[in-house]
């Protein structure tokens, strides 16, 4: 076990217990969802982005642990954030949870979502919402599909 094995268990049972930010934001600027089939997990973001700054996000949604700790960590690091910031963020998390680049531990508590690369299957759940924030940002506003 390493450190990130262990802030894995214990934040991942944290947030998704209590997960941070959850509920409609009304008005947002910004609104996407995502949805897992393999795991049954749905997430909706919400945004508002004004002069390029992540001014509020919310979640809300059903699913696994992972899905939904993802989500609530998710939008406790991208709020106040650049716009151009977050669109980095995502490409780093992402690179870190399919396991193409090594837990990096300058994503702060995130790193802890390295612990699914190990696990195939949770991969998927891991990175839905910021799949959902992807397609967000992108104003496409649909519906995007784990695949
Ligand atoms: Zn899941």
């Amino acid at each position: 076990m390493n450190l990130a094995d262990d802030l894995y268990q214990e934040l991942i049972l944290d947030h998704a217990r209590m997960p941070r930010n959850k509920g409609e934001l009304n008005p947002h600027s910004h609104h996407a969802r995502g949805l897992n089939p393999l795991c049954g997990d749905e997430v909706e973001v919400f945004l508002d982005i004004r002069d390029d700054l992540v001014r509020d996000v919310r979640f809300k949604g059903h699913g696994c642990a992972i899905s939904t700790a993802s989500a609530s960590m998710m939008t406790q690091q991208i709020r106040g954030m650049p716009v151009h910031e977050v669109k980095t963020l995502l490409a780093r998390v992402n690179a870190m949870v399919t396991g193409r680049s090594p837990a990096d531990e300058s994503l702060g508590k995130l790193v802890v979502l390295a612990g699914v690369s190990r696990f195939p299957t949770r991969v998927k759940c891991a990175s839905l919402a910021w799949h959902a924030l992807a397609a967000a940002l992108s104003e496409s506003g649909e519906t995007v599909v784990a695949e």
